[in-house]
């Protein structure tokens, strides 16, 4: 079986998993939608700027809208690892709140926003065959859809990719993680973003180290990168 058709069926099969097995809200599991109303508004907070402590050099600024704890934290693992697809909107509402964060806290826009650019961290192909989904991919692209409905131009530019294999970040200190990640991005050849604006989103940041080598990779390329955007930030990186 080639690797699409294996993501298709395991997408399939995570479906059936929304529909049947986990009718549950991930947040309070109460029986009822993956996340439900009174949980869901955890993931709609006013974005706030969050820094991680040591910031990486050449970090630009980052806006989450939550800790990664509690319902934040529920939601991207059941998400993530356990393909609750129906999470994606919801955690894409919240990826535009910070991406409009990113965005609002810009000085030379005017009265004018421009058509933005989201640029996902790429995950390993291999993460992506085994989970039988791209998690971040997917919320990017409910994230698009949220902020077209609010006017605001965007575009999903999965224009990174991973050029070489990276240790498993858990556990490494925030040096480590820096030489971890060294050189693990490049620039797709079709990449069209030059002096364009770009805002780089994730699920979470922690040290930050990642989202500063993808931002550094883009800007190499003369892409014009406004900052990240991620859902939750984890009590460990702020500073
Ligand atoms: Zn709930």
């Amino acid at each position: 079986m080639h690797a699409p058709e294996m993501c298709a069926a395991r997408d399939f099969n995570a479906a059936a998993v929304d529909l049947l097995a986990a009718a549950d809200c991930v947040g309070c599991h109460r029986p009822g939608p993956a996340l439900c109303p009174a949980c869901a508004t955890e993931l709609e907070a006013l974005p706030h700027r969050t820094q991680p402590s040591p910031c990486p050099v050449g970090l630009p600024s980052v806006f989450a809208v939550a800790e990664y704890d509690g319902v934040a934290r529920s939601a991207l693992i059941a998400h993530k690892e356990q393909a609750r697809l129906a999470l994606a909107k919801p955690l894409g509402r919240a990826l535009a709140l910070s991406v409009f964060g990113v965005v609002a806290a810009q000085q030379d826009f005017g009265v004018g926003l421009p058509l933005v650019h989201l640029v996902p961290v790429p995950s390993r192909r291999r993460s992506v065959i085994e989970r039988g989904h791209d998690p971040l991919l997917r919320m990017t692209k409910e994230c698009a859809k949220a902020l077209k409905a609010a006017s605001i131009g965007t575009t999903v530019q999965p224009v990174l990719a991973v050029a070489r294999q990276v240790r498993d970040q858990a556990g490494l200190s925030a040096q480590e993680r820096a030489d971890n990640v060294g050189g693990a991005f490049a620039l797709k050849r079709r990449c069209r973003l030059v002096g364009q604006p770009v805002v780089v989103v994730d699920d979470i940041v922690t040290t930050g180290v990642t989202a500063s080598e993808a931002c550094r990779v883009l800007s190499g390329g003369g892409a014009h990168v406004l900052g990240v955007a991620v859902v939750a930030a984890t009590a460990r990186g702020r500073g």
